[in-house]
């Protein structure tokens, strides 16, 4: 349940609703207060909530509107906010800006390093990336490795290079935070924070990137085996957090065959548009693991309906010191943001655009 409240409550209704509600919520359950489009809201999980007490709350004073979501996941439901979520990054540090999701929005390309090796090859990508036509530069400063042994990014100094380059590009930069303790710093350089897979269900990462004090937006992979529905928990960690900019990245599931790095399920881009009013990013190269199948499967992740795509770029893949297999080239890239743009024309204003609510 979804409980917006008047916007010009008094203290006594507002005391009077949360009095009921502790009544009528048992002690497992929690109530969390927050802000949306400026609205403040009060979410809670109703399935144990009979009819009569779901209409005692329905008509305290202190209440404007409430919103039943049967699903566990409330605020990223469609059932919350029908229309597709646009969201802009890139408007408070000086770089272009760039809208994300919507339904008359063009997908967007992010492409990049994995990791940020050092000045000439970051900046010699970057330029690569906006030359090629991509709107948003990726890399990673701090990279959660499988392997303790292997290289870990540069760090702060990561973060400075990727600060240079969108000075240099103008391209708006997303960088992966791992550590609660980082996420002020990482937002000062950064204008998305990504949580990669591993750190889908860190939940006091979730809750702090929830509260960065940018309000930059989020980039939320899927978890190596999490389900849709664990994925969109995640996400509501932390728009319940009090950040409503959440994008969700589909980068592969186990499987397993090993021909593939992981299994790219495409078919969560439209469940998750049904689902969800967040955008939905494909990443092709976490996703197969293999450079010659990334065109491919960026054609299918946009034919799928997908909002943009994440893809990792070297100016020397098989020399990097991170995922070189699945990074492609800055010419591959140039013809993918070339079809992407060719596909969104031809699907723009048809049915085939099926994604289009
Ligand atoms: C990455 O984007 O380089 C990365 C580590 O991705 P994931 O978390 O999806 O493995
Ligand atoms: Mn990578």
């Amino acid at each position: 349940m979804i409980i917006t409240i008047r916007s010009q409550v008094s203290s006594e209704e507002r005391d009077q609703l949360m009095e009921l509600l502790s009544q009528v919520t048992g002690r497992q359950r929690r109530t969390i207060t927050t802000v949306i489009d400026e609205r403040e809201v009060i979410v809670l999980d109703d399935s144990q909530i009979d009819a009569q007490a779901s209409t005692a709350i329905k008509q305290q004073n202190a209440v404007e509107r409430v919103v039943q979501v049967k699903t566990q996941y409330k605020l990223v439901s469609k059932v919350f906010k029908a229309e597709r979520s646009s969201i802009m990054v890139g408007d408070t540090t000086g770089s272009q800006p760039v809208t994300i999701g919507g339904s008359a929005v063009a997908p967007v390309v992010i492409a990049g390093p994995c990791a940020v090796e050092n000045r000439e090859q970051l900046l010699t990508t970057a330029q690569a990336v906006k030359a090629a036509g991509a709107q948003i530069l990726r890399g990673g400063a701090f990279k959660p490795r499988t392997s303790p042994y292997q290289f870990q990014g540069l760090g702060i100094e990561g973060l400075q290079l990727l600060r240079e380059a969108r000075q240099l590009t103008g391209l708006p930069v997303i960088t992966e935070v791992m550590e609660p303790d980082m996420v002020e710093t990482v937002a000062e350089y950064a204008d998305i924070l990504q949580i990669g897979s591993r750190n889908m269900q860190n939940f006091p990462l979730l809750f702090a990137v929830g509260r960065n004090r940018f309000h930059h937006p989020v980039m939320l992979k899927r978890g190596l085996s999490a389900t849709i529905e664990e994925w969109l928990l995640a996400a509501e960690y932390i728009v319940a957090a009090g950040n409503p900019k959440v994008i969700l990245c589909e980068r592969g599931i186990r499987s397993f065959d090993p021909q593939t790095r992981n299994l790219l399920d495409l078919a969560c881009v439209p469940i998750l548009h049904e689902l969800t009013h967040l955008p939905v990013i494909v990443d092709p190269s976490h996703g197969t693991g293999r450079r010659e199948l990334v065109p491919t499967m960026s054609r299918a992740g946009i034919a799928a309906g997908a909002d943009g795509l994440i893809l990792e770029v070297h100016p020397d893949p098989n020399n990097a010191l991170c995922d070189g297999r699945q990074s492609i080239t800055p010419e591959q890239l140039q013809s993918i943001v070339y079809e992407t743009q060719v596909m969104n024309q031809v699907f723009e204003g048809t049915t085939n655009r099926a994604w289009v609510a």
